[in-house]
This record gives structure tokens, sequence and C-alpha cells, in this order.
């Protein structure tokens, strides 16, 4: 069985479903396949925090039905493993009613004219003559394997990237490593005694309880709660063992409304993001905060710049490689390079440990204000006064020695990213410049090579 869109998209999730709505909205005749059925469609495992600015950024195309905001929150709490340092972060944003706002985005794609075919796994991408035709589809209740031909495929499947890991030896291809993930577990909860400050999100630093990552309150309202934590790296440690081990202990637990864990792409943009007739969106592409792991705003985001990039390749009627490397250009420019920089300090934190931290929070050697930056927007490294950095690593020097490295790479390392090539063409010669900038600043932290998947 064939059917004929002129855009399939494989994965009904933030970035699968937005794009989905912007693209049909401009009059795409779009197939939006997703495994995920009936009252499944919208579920997703997440902290469910989202900022402020991604919103407005949306907005602009898309208001949000107010319902998908469960609080509204104005900071961050960031607590250093000791507990006796707590910083106090203002920016604005929300958590989620994830379940409502999934429902809401695939409900926007269907109202803009998308198809849903709910209950359909997406299997291969149909590769003919070098370039993506569209996605193989097993209807899950027939069995029924159905062909989705289409000039532009789009893989959103999320973290396991199902369509763009199938096209080996491809660029787009790239493998996730086991170093550049991260594992997260959450239950959201009711507990019997209220949060103190819900309008706050509570970030715990803890390489006991989360090793390179945190563990994380994140309110929906005074006693119901979305507690979970991120291990970041090579998997050593079932992240649930730890939540239930160092975690629930904490909490009074009156029930549960919804368990469960996933893994995050925590690294450096992949090399590219799209392939003759296919581009990635979301954790598909790896486009997530390599230091926090947040990523539902670069699905929105990444689903914004490649629509923009699909709609150009439509007024062209090619859809090469070479047509839909605009969209990595404008990734590059507008993310990618920060993603970048993110990744360097990432690989940093990754080597610190309970001491430092406390030393680090307790100094302020970055300031409410820098770290909000650092963590919602990327690195801006002039944020960081070097001479009170100095000063207040007076006895720390190999500390002091991994974040001045750190600061130095990741400028150097955002800056190879906003040189990004105009052309696939140079790819190679690009990126042969990324391994071994990564692999200098990689040796001096104490770090082999970039791993090779
Ligand atoms: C525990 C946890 C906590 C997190 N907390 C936060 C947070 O607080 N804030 C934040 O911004 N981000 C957070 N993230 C990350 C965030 O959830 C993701 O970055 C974001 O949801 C990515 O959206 P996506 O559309 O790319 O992928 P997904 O939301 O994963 O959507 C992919 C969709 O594709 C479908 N699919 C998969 N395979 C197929 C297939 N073969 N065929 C058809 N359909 C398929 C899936 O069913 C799913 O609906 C967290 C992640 C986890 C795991």
């Amino acid at each position: 069985m064939v059917e004929k869109f002129d855009i399939v998209i494989a994965g009904a999730g933030t970035a699968g479903a937005y794009a989905s709505y912007l693209l049909a909205k401009s009059g795409f005749r779009v197939a939006l396949l997703e495994s995920k059925s009936g009252n499944e469609i919208g579920v997703k495992t997440c902290g469910d925090g989202l900022g402020l600015h991604h919103v407005e950024r949306m907005s602009r195309y898309l208001t949000p039905n107010s319902k998908v905001f469960q609080n509204k929150i104005e900071g961050v709490e960031l607590i250093s493993p000791d507990e006796k340092t707590k910083l106090i972060i203002k920016g604005e944003g929300y958590v989620l009613d994830r379940f409502a706002w999934g429902r809401w985005l695939v409900e926007e794609a269907i109202r803009a004219g998308a198809t849903l075919y709910e209950g359909h796994t997406a299997t291969s991408p149909i590769v003919e003559n070098g370039s993506v035709v569209g996605v193989k589809a097993v209807e899950r209740k027939s069995g029924i394997v159905k062909e989705f031909r289409a000039k532009v495929t789009i893989d959103a499947t999320g973290a396991a990237a199902v369509l763009r890991t199938k096209l080996s030896g491809w660029a787009v291809s790239e493998p996730l490593h086991p170093e550049d993930v991260s594992h997260a577990y959450r239950e959201i909860v009711y507990v019997e005694e209220p949060l103190e400050n819900p309008q706050y999100i509570k970030i715990y630093l803890d390489m006991a309880v989360a090793p390179g990552g945190y563990w994380w309150i994140f309110p929906r309202n005074a006693t119901m709660l979305n507690i979970g934590l991120g291990i970041w790296g090579v998997l050593r440690r079932n992240p649930r063992v730890n939540y239930e081990q160092y975690i629930l202990p904490r909490f009074k637990i009156r029930g549960k409304y919804h368990i469960g864990g996933g893994f995050i792409p925590t690294r450096r943009p992949l090399k590219t993001l799209v392939g003759n007739g296919i581009v990635v969106l979301g954790d598909a592409a790896a486009a997530v905060n390599p230091i926090h792991g947040g990523g539902i705003g670069q699905a929105l985001l990444t689903a914004e710049l490649a629509s923009k990039a699909i709609t150009k390749a439509f007024e062209t009627g090619d859809f090469s490689e070479e047509t839909l490397w605009e969209y990595n250009l404008l990734y590059m420019k507008e993310w990618g390079f920060r993603q970048a920089q993110l990744d360097v300090l990432r690989l940093m934190l990754q080597t610190l440990d309970n001491d430092d931290l406390n030393f680090g929070l307790s100094r302020k050697i970055l300031n409410e204000d820098e770290i909000y930056h650092l963590a919602a927007r990327g690195t801006d490294l002039s944020l960081i006064d070097k001479f009170k950095v100095l000063m207040q690593f007076v006895g720390r020097p190999a500390l002091l020695r991994k974040l001045t490295l750190s600061i130095q790479y990741a400028k150097e390392i955002g800056d190879l990213y906003l040189a990004y090539p105009r052309e696939k063409a140079e790819l190679d010669r690009w990126y042969t410049q990324v391994v071994n900038k990564y692999n200098e600043y990689r040796k001096k932290i104490g770090l082999g090579p970039l791993p090779t998947a």
C-alpha cells in the first residue's frame, strides 16, 4: 500500500507535531506518523520545564493554549551538594502539563491540515538513487506494511533517531556514543507536605546522587511534583536505583501520577542534520542543551528552522542535500555554536567532584545572572570576569586551570561552529578541525580523544 505526500514526518512529539503544523499551515500535504495511538499520544516522560523565551518565540507562529501551562515559574534554586549554598537564579518559564502540551500540538497540526497516522511505526527510510523518498511503516494493529512517499522525509522520532541511523554511510547517520548521552528517571508524585516556593524549580548538584548531572524538583503546584535525576555519560548506575535510594526517602508520597525514564543526547551538534531528501529534528538531531538536558525548546526551534529550509526547497523543486543544507546553516548560527560551547563546559563539569562544586557555588564563581545566561541562552563568555575568577580560586589551582581552559576552548570551538561550511564539499575538512580542537581540549582536562561510536 502506497500513500503520497509532499512531506512525511515520523514522530509526533514536540518536534514532529510542530513541524507538521508549520508545514501544513504553509499549504504542504503532510503525513504525520506516530507509533503511539489513542490516549498514548502526547504522553512523554520529561521534567516538563520550559523557558519563557522558547514560548515567546513559538508565539510568533502559534499561540499556546493556556491549558498546557500548569505552573508559572519565576526562577531556579541551585543547591550545592552539601546543601549549604543556594543560589536563586531569576528566569521565567513554565512547568507544562506535558500530556496536554503534546495533545494540543498534535491537534493544531491536524487542524492546520496534516494527516495523522496514529499507531504507525516508521521502520526504515526508502532510499532510491541516493535519496530518501519516503518511509516504510507498520500499522501496529493490523501488521500491514505501508509506504509513505514524499519529496522530503523528516526524522522526528526522538533520541532513538529511527530513520537517520539507518542511513549507513551517510554523514547524517552519525551514531550517539554512550559518553554523549544522559539517562534520566523521574516520577510525578503527590506529596503530603507542601513544597516551599513552588514558583521556583529546584536543581540539586550532587555527584553521588546524579554523577555528571543533577537531580530536580519541578513543581506542578506545591503538592504535585515532578522529581527526577539525570546521570551524564557512560551509564554505571541505573538512575532509578539512585532515585529510590537517595531522593525518594526525602518525601512523604501520597500517590504517584506517572513514572518513567528515558535517555537524552547531551553533546555537540551532529555534523549535519540533512541528507538527500531527509532532515532531522529535536532529539533525533541531538539538538538538546548539553548542560541541563532541556530539549523541548530546541525541538520547537529545529522544527521552525527546518520548515523554512524545506519551504525554500519546494520553491526550487530541488530536495537534495545541497538545497536542504540551508537548515544546517540556520541551525549552527542560531543554536549550534552555543550548543558546542555548552558541550565544552559540559565535559569540564563532568570531571568535577562534590568538593569542587561546594567550593564553586559557595564562592559564587559565577553569579546568578551568569548562570542563567549560561544555562538558558548559551555562553556569553564576556560575562565571566577573569580577575574575579582568579581571586576566588586562591588555593584551587587545578580547578582554576580547568575553568580557564574550558572558557578558552568554548570560545574557539563555538567559533568553529560559527564558521560551519556553506557547502557539503567542505564538511570533512571542517569536521577534522573540530575533532582536532576537541581532542586538544580533552587531553588538557584529562580525557581521552573524542569517542567514535
Ligand atoms: C526524564 C526526562 C526529563 C526531561 N526533562 C526536560 C525538561 O524539563 N525540559 C526540557 O526542555 N526537556 C526535557 N527533557 C528532554 C525533552 O523531553 C526532549 O528533548 C523533547 O521532548 C524532544 O522532543 P522530540 O519531539 O524531539 O522527541 P520526543 O518527544 O521523544 O518525540 C518523539 C516521538 O516519536 C515517536 N516515535 C518514536 N519512534 C517512532 C517510530 N519508529 N515511528 C513513529 N513514531 C515514533 C514517539 O512515540 C514520540 O511521540 C527530558 C527528557 C527526559 C527523558
